[in-house]
């Protein structure tokens, strides 16, 4: 079992003096980073901030994240991270949902805090990178002597992020130390070598997104390597960082490196630094992972994981790759696809199937998976908790509502999820498949797929096709072009252009966002 402070605890004892994290030019060593983390937990402590009471961190990928993080963790509290592109909306279900009592937002964002501050507990903000009105700034709020560790049990929960929420209100995720521990170790080891004190992340996935915070800032943390927080995502500027700092470990979702194929000037910069890079949270196409190993000669991995899962369940590493599969689950968990009734769904020979002779019905069933990184459970949401589980077997099996199918070499393969497939005129259609072919076609820059409702088949399928600038393309084209290349019942019967899909900040298409463009525009494209 594992403390998240003891773990850094120990990583300041073993490398005090390696750079800890890297912003701009600056540096800041493992001792400085523990003197700055206790410094904050003195801080809260002076406030009245005890074990189990939430930190709401409302900033960008800055390093005063990285001290909150684990100052907070440091006094004995529960991070609660919150997106900087919310605005007061979207934060005063975060704030009234978890109780949070302190906020640390960018100075910018202050006054998105103190419109719902009346509605929440929150008692004292914290302001990050300037003054703001009824804020501490960051720097006065550090105490002048940094506090003792306050023990927390491995089982205590250190982390609770709210899942990207698509459909419904977002939930809070209970996740302890052990769960993120646990996970940030085992992505750790993915690379060749595990990661070492010479290692230096790109920290351009967004720190309040599981990924972020376990794959990239935990990951290094506990081993001594360094991380380089990015505050935004730039193409330019992200392939610059590498560049410069020498960067050695890359994470990205699949948007950041297909805008990185598509960037201008890829060709001038040189990121063979780079050891491992890693593409999660959607599918990766086959062909953007082709195109970005071309151009940049760098081997490119998919992982797959969830919130509730902290998030790393499986992997493609070094050694053990398939293209189009999310890898195999991570040694020391469980993963099972299961039919209707919880029985296991029979592995094919060898992935990936060819969609167009394999029904994929038959091959494919619900992903779940049993582990040391599941959720405790939603926060406060016993109904939800009774669906996201089932007991089997003695055992408590989380359901993703990812629909996929694994081969006999424990490959696994995420068809859709379980929401996003398309029943057409009785047929069912995985978005993905149609996606990839597009992404195929080289006068096609980005591309989802959806189903919108239709009177005769019940739902048709919609592709929103983003072509590339100048590209000679039509909408009858693309139609053409799926009707040679796929069974007649899965070509989108309607494809509009647009300039740009809507992303999350996480990279993942908002298909509920096209729907509904589809409905306000009453169907006509
Ligand atoms: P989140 O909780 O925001 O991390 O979202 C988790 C969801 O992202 C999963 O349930 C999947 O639907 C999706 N996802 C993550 N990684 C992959 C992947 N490699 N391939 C397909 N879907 C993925």
């Amino acid at each position: 079992m594992t403390n998240m402070v003891q773990d850094i605890a120990a990583a300041v004892e073993s490398y005090p003096e390696e750079t800890a994290v890297g912003f701009r030019g600056q540096e800041w060593s493992y001792e400085q980073l523990w003197g700055m983390t206790g410094q904050f937990a003195a801080g809260l402590a002076d406030h009245g901030i005890g074990p189990g009471d939430r930190v709401a961190v409302y900033l960008p990928n800055l390093p005063q994240f990285v001290t909150a993080f684990h100052g907070t963790l440091h006094a004995g509290g529960i991070v609660v991270p919150m997106n900087p592109q919310y605005k007061t909306r979207e934060i005063s279900h975060l704030l009234a949902d978890s109780g949070a009592t302190v906020v640390v937002a960018l100075a910018d964002l202050v006054p998105f805090v103190d419109a719902v501050r009346d509605d929440t507990d929150v008692e004292h903000v914290v302001s990050v990178g300037g003054e703001a009105e009824g804020a501490i700034p960051f720097e006065e709020f550090l105490a002048d002597e940094p506090a003792a560790v306050v023990e927390r049990d491995d089982d205590d929960v250190a982390v609770q992020p709210y899942t990207s929420g698509t459909t419904g209100k977002p939930k809070g995720v209970l996740l302890t130390h052990h769960n993120l521990a646990w996970d940030a170790r085992a992505t750790a080891k993915l690379l060749p070598g595990g990661v070492d004190p010479d290692d230096k992340f790109l920290g351009v996935l967004p720190l309040f997104h599981i990924y972020g915070m376990t794959v990239t800032m935990i990951a290094t943390l506990f081993e001594g390597g360094g991380y380089y927080p990015l505050p935004a995502w730039d193409a330019e500027d992200t392939l610059s960082a590498i560049e410069a700092e020498q960067l050695t470990v890359m994470h990205g979702v699949p948007a950041m490196f297909n805008d990185l194929i598509n960037f201008d000037g890829a060709d001038d910069y040189d990121i063979s630094s780079i050891r491992f890079a890693n593409s999660g949270g959607s599918s990766l196409p086959i062909e953007v992972m082709r195109q970005f190993e071309e151009t940049f000669d760098v081997e490119l991995y998919e992982g797959y994981g969830l919130t509730e899962t902290s998030p790393v369940t499986h992997a493609n590493y070094p050694g053990a790759r398939r293209p189009g599969s999310i890898g195999k689950p991570l040694d020391g968990l469980e993963a099972r696809i299961v039919d209707d009734d919880f029985e296991d769904v029979p592995p094919v020979a060898e992935g990936p199937v060819d969609e167009e002779t394999v029904d994929l019905d038959e091959i494919t069933g619900e992903l779940v998976i049993h582990g040391p990184n599941v959720m405790q459970g939603y926060y406060g949401l016993p109904e939800a908790n009774e669906e996201a589980f089932t007991e089997a077997d003695g055992k408590r099996w989380f359901h993703t509502g990812d629909v996929g199918y694994r081969d006999e070499d424990d490959f696994y393969y995420v068809v859709d999820r379980e929401k996003h497939m398309i029943v057409t005129g009785g047929y069912n259609v995985y978005p993905r498949e149609v996606e990839e072919l597009l992404f195929e076609h080289p006068a096609i820059a980005d591309a989802a797929v959806v189903g919108i409702p239709d009177e005769r088949r019940g739902e048709t399928v919609k592709a929103f096709v983003v072509p590339v600038p100048d590209a000679d393309l039509t909408p009858d084209d693309v139609r053409e072009y799926c009707l040679e290349n796929l069974a007649e019942y899965k070509h989108p019967r309607e494809v509009a252009f647009i300039d740009e899909l809507p992303r999350t900040t996480t990279g993942k298409v908002q298909k509920f966002e096209l729907r509904e463009r589809e409905a306000d525009a009453g169907g006509d494209s």
